[in-house]
């Protein structure tokens, strides 16, 4: 199968064609007539199959040569699963434990085996339905700091990052989505664009609110250039697998090197428009304890992010920058720990940057959120939607002078 031209798997050749890879069918196990496979793909781009054999249930991940939400008049490289899998194993090393076992891959066929997560659910889907799960903020910020500290010229030595800079640089089509469909299409009229009919005077007012159009290309100006670390890339509640004993990231397909807190505001915004969801998901039953708990993730999350760096930053700055030839070595710590403050004011201020546009382009670009789509009343809709684009306005037009989560709460609480 290695060396034979792309195909796409499906449900009845899956068996057959995998079976002929010896460490994926001892792995699975039985006859593979008798392998049960299912395609779960949930998501917008690939295929994901789930492969019950005799042994052991494993996922098999296949991207297609185009977009699968759209269809083949949209192509997209099969190389994004190359990436997907590189970004895997530098997670993995860097975050152990966070990410599922990797089995097999094949960068012909496209296609990533690994370790079936289950009884995990998506993020996303526990939020919606209103679970509260222990762990995530602790996980997710853990996994955030690692990986993105030491992807970084903070920890690695110079060579291996560029060597990685260069390799992740082709990821050229998948950038080029962000660059599109996160920063720029929400603050126009895109061809791709849609939005809740109700939202259509507030879409035009920030269509023309130019302190908005210019914060968002500055976000977009250092998403394109400041090639820091290695970022997920689409870290949002939907990459997200959970139990309420552990947490998973999957699909780092946009992987790249990007700046640090494009992550963080990615993940943080997804818990805040989980929150303004909830007011469209609550029924007879009140959702209060849910809002105060996803406002406590963020918080959770981001201390613990912040924490974590810094605590790396103590122990692990073996890089290029800030070396403690000039600061620890002369006895001058504190030193250390201004500069450090700064990095850290640099990724506040550019996570609330990047989260506020994150949520727009969930509601005005492509790409929607389940937690708004599955509203099912127009008006109480647009009505969640409408706080959330406030927020997100607010957070990134105002990203150099909040100061602390406790003001966001407030205005989450103002506007929800
Ligand atoms: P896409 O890149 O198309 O978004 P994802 O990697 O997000 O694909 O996977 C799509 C869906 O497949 C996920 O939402 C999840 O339900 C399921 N899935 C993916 N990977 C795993 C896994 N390792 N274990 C269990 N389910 C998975
Ligand atoms: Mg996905
Ligand atoms: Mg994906
Ligand atoms: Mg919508």
């Amino acid at each position: 199968m290695k060396d034979d031209a792309f195909e796409a798997l499906t449900v009845e050749t899956l068996p057959a064609r995998l079976s002929a890879i010896p460490e994926i069918a001892t792995r699975v196990g039985g006859a593979p007539s008798g392998w049960k496979v299912r395609e779960v793909g949930d998501g917008n781009l690939n295929l994901v199959f789930i492969v019950e054999g005799a042994k052991e249930t494993v996922i098999v991940k296949q991207a297609l040569p185009y977009v699968r939400l759209v269809g083949d008049s949209w192509p997209l490289p099969l190389k994004r699963s190359f990436f997907e899998y590189h970004a895997l194993t530098r997670q993995q090393a860097r975050a152990p434990g966070t990410v599922p076992a990797l089995h097999y891959f094949d960068e012909t066929q496209a296609l990533i085996v690994m370790e079936f997560l289950s009884p995990h659910i998506i993020l996303r889907r526990a939020l919606i339905e209103g679970r509260q799960l222990p762990k995530i903020g602790r996980d997710l910020g853990l996994f955030m700091a690692r990986t993105l500290f030491r992807g970084s010229d903070l920890s690695m030595k110079a060579s291996e990052r560029k060597a990685d800079l260069a390799l992740f640089a082709d990821n050229v089509e998948l950038c080029d989505i962000t660059e599109n469909l996160v920063f720029s299409d929400p603050y126009f009229e895109a061809p791709m664009n849609r939005h809740t009919p109700g939202l259509d005077g507030l879409v035009k007012e920030l269509r023309a609110d130019r302190d908005l159009k210019v914060a968002a290309q500055r976000m977009k100006h250092a998403f394109a250039t400041r090639a820091e670390t290695l970022v997920h890339g689409d870290l949002h509640s939907g990459s997200v697998m959970v139990t309420d004993d552990e947490t998973k990231v999957i699909d780092p397909e946009f992987a790249f090197y990007g700046p640090m807190a494009f992550d963080v505001g990615m993940l943080l915004a997804n818990y805040w428009m989980a929150y303004f969801a909830q007011r469209g998901h609550e029924g007879d039953e009140s959702r209060n304890a849910m809002r105060a708990y996803l406002l406590g993730v963020v918080d959770e999350t981001w201390h613990v992010f912040r924490d974590e760096f810094a605590r790396l930053w103590r122990t692990e700055r073996n890089g290029i920058l800030y070396q403690a030839a000039l600061y620890e070595d002369q006895d001058d710590g504190l030193a250390a720990e201004q500069a450090l403050n700064h990095v850290i004011h640099d990724l506040w201020t550019d996570m609330l940057g990047f989260a506020g546009i994150e949520m727009h382009r969930r509601i005005l670009g492509l790409a929607h959120n389940a937690d708004f789509e599955e509203i099912a009343d127009e008006t109480l809709h647009a009505t969640c939607e409408a706080a959330a684009l406030k927020f997100g306005r607010h957070v990134t037009v105002n990203r150099n002078t909040i100061q602390s989560l406790a003001e966001l709460d407030a205005l989450a609480q103002a506007l929800d």
